[in-house]
């Protein structure tokens, strides 16, 4: 084992999530998988208790909000610095050892939050405060290909026209507003592409319908419709220009700093399914032995030694990926990198630890069954493991989204 150390500043904020996890989460987990769509009302409470401590400084939320790139000077050439970025993938992993699903629920802590972080600018970023943002921009004709956008924004006087159709917004009904992608030339191809901050009170965008899911049944899945929805033109995030030079990137920035949290996501909900499945080995009597060669231990406790293993990578890409953002240096090969990895590891070790359970790994009465439902979506969304595998290989190859698809 590695055994990687949490830096000294996050350790006490480490522990203190970790119980609110135990609380809010874990102890609600089971009653809300049951309970598909049903409001989980216990989380009104937790999140007020994190906009206050957010509010006086004490924490930076339990994960999406914190995601901004520090742009002041206190990142000194040469100087190593954990900022908001570790601190919200620490603070994931602890709550997605509680309950991915239940996280995901958080009031103002949705995806659309995170993109809000890391791309506002400071009038925005105090505009929308205290704001709960989905993120939409998967759409009945596509899901990887985000280039393939068809929602479309067209300028009118002070506003921009939105009209389209997304689906699988995590959060959609619950939240009050929706970041939501749409072109604003569809012939100019990617660089066209901008989000809208869309709040659900306008006229003009509504909730179809609930989707009904294998994991995560606690957060609420929706397909929202926009119809000549008049979104304030100053609710556009980034420049407005379309900047054929830049392409996508703009747009795409976002996910330099969601990715690692999504595999944080995958890093914590692996870990659950790790601490249970150790337990229930050593009530069976199975020694794990950290000093002898897994090839000559019992196939229980060399499987357990080779997931912790593959876990422990999996957090050293996630925690290497979010020291980048918060030391400002260009993360897009290790977000995607950490994404890819953390999301195959969280499916492999979560159904392994089902089958090391037997009878006990498929039953109600542990949880191992549905991490392992919960964890299927961390290798699905914010992009697959495969498109996560492609954008390294373009990286490491230097080839274009045109030359590599
Ligand atoms: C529970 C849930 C919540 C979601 N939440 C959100 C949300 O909040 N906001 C949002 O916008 N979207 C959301 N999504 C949508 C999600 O991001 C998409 O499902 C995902 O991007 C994959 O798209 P797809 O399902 O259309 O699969 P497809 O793109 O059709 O892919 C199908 C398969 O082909 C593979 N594939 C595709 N292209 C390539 C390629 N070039 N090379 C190799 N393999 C490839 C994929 O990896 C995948 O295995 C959510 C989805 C789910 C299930």
């Amino acid at each position: 084992m590695i055994n990687l150390e949490t830096p000294k500043k996050f350790r006490l904020f480490v522990q203190q999530a970790n119980q609110v996890a135990d609380n809010f989460l874990r102890s609600n987990s089971r009653k809300y998988d049951l309970a598909e769509h049903e409001y989980p009302k216990e989380l009104d409470l937790l999140a007020s208790l994190i906009d206050g401590m957010s509010d006086s400084g004490q924490s930076q939320g339990a994960g999406a909000t914190g995601v901004r790139r520090d742009d002041d000077d206190s990142v000194e050439k040469g100087k190593i610095k954990n900022g908001t970025n570790m601190s919200s993938v620490l603070s994931v992993i602890e709550m997605c050892w509680g309950d991915v699903g239940l996280l995901l629920s958080m009031p103002r802590q949705g995806l659309g939050n995170s993109a809000i972080a890391s791309v506002a600018t400071d009038e925005q970023l105090e505009r929308f405060k205290g704001t709960w943002a989905a993120m939409a921009i998967t759409e009945p004709s596509f899901g990887s290909d985000s280039a393939a956008i068809t929602t479309t924004a067209v300028k009118d006087g002070d506003a921009y026209i939105l009209n389209g159709e997304k689906i699988f917004v995590t959060s959609g009904e619950r939240a009050d507003s929706v970041v939501v992608w749409a072109t604003l030339d569809k012939s100019m191809g990617r660089a066209a592409i901008k989000s809208f901050v869309v709040p659900k009170s306008l006229p003009g965008i509504r909730v179809e319908r609930l989707e009904h899911k294998l994991g995560i049944r606690s957060s609420d899945t929706a397909v929202i419709v926009l119809e000549n929805c008049r979104v304030p033109a100053e609710n556009l995030l980034g420049s407005p220009e379309i900047d054929t030079k830049q392409g996508f990137a703009g747009a795409m920035a976002t996910f330099d700093n969601t990715r690692p949290l999504v595999a944080a996501m995958a890093v914590g909900c692996a870990r659950a399914s790790l601490e249970a499945i150790r337990e229930l080995l050593e009530e069976a009597g199975v020694v794990i032995d950290y000093d002898r060669p897994a090839s000559v231990q019992s196939h229980a406790a060399a499987t357990f030694i080779q997931m912790e293993a593959d876990w422990e990578s999996a957090l050293l890409l996630t925690l290497a990926a979010a020291w980048m953002a918060d030391n400002r240096e260009p993360n897009s090969m290790e977000a995607s990198m950490a994404k890819a990895k953390a999301g195959r590891i969280g499916n492999e070790v979560t159904l392994r630890c089902v089958e090391l359970a037997g009878t006990l790994g498929y039953s109600e009465t542990e949880m191992l069954e549905k991490w392992s439902r919960d964890s299927k979506i961390l290798d699905i969304f914010e992009g697959t493991q495969q498109i996560q595998q492609l954008i390294v290989a373009r990286r490491l190859l230097n080839l274009t989204s045109t030359e590599l698809r």
